[in-house]
């Protein structure tokens, strides 16, 4: 797990930092906030969350489901490149962590647009899909329990319209996914599933070295 871009040196890392991020003070001081954090390893990369945001507003998103909120770095990245009449919604099972990120979105002048679940992303997944959303979601990202990666995939892809954007996030773990000796559950998992995404036909992919590997996926 990397929150960077790990193929990098360190300094090659921090000139593409320098020259390339132009991150929002906000985000800046969410990004510092969450360094104090136990598991900060878990917060996007920023040169990740510029990405995202370019995404978003290319699509015009206006409709967003975020699968792992965790302090919301990538939360704030994504609701700030919505329209004002966006909505965000992010799913996560901590208060702690996800109280990190709820002031700075307030901060930002977002946090109207974003609908925090705190329950199991599954039900909440489940319960938008019995809500007759399916079709309905632009963009999605997808990073919380790799485990689950599969059955998030599947429900977020039902909930995205045709022409719709997945974002996945940590499909390299950090290089572990090639260590055949490696058999964590969360390697197993995210191999399996890169695995089932190359050859699925509803959809369009993008595995891109960016932070810890990341698979755009166009729903067709
Ligand atoms: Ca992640």
């Amino acid at each position: 797990m990397a929150n960077r871009s790990f193929g990098l040196s360190e300094e090659l890392y921090d000139y593409l930092l320098d020259a390339g991020l132009r991150e929002p003070v906000v985000l800046q001081r969410l990004r510092q906030a969450t360094e104090h954090q136990e598991l900060s390893v878990m917060r996007s990369a920023p040169e990740q969350g510029q990405l995202m945001a370019m995404l978003i507003k290319l699509m015009g998103a206006k409709r967003i489901l975020e699968v792992g909120t965790y302090t919301g770095y990538a939360t704030l990245w994504m609701a700030e490149a919505m329209s004002n009449d966006g909505q965000l919604i992010t799913c996560d099972v901590s208060e702690e962590w996800t109280s990190v990120g709820r002031q700075f979105w307030d901060e930002a002048g977002v946090a109207d647009r974003i609908i925090l679940h705190l329950r199991p992303a599954m039900e909440t997944l489940d319960h938008l899909l019995a809500q007759d959303e399916a079709g309905s979601f632009d963009f999605a990202f997808i990073d919380a329990d790799k485990e689950n990666y599969q059955a998030y995939f599947e429900r977020c892809l039902n909930l995205m319209r045709s022409g719709g954007l997945m974002v996945i996030d940590n499909v390299l773990w950090g290089g572990s996914v090639m260590d055949h000796d490696n058999h964590e559950a969360s390697t197993v998992a995210i191999r399996a599933f890169n695995r089932a995404l190359k050859t699925d036909e509803r959809i369009e992919i993008n595995m891109l070295p960016i932070a810890d590997g990341i698979t755009l996926v166009m729903k067709k």
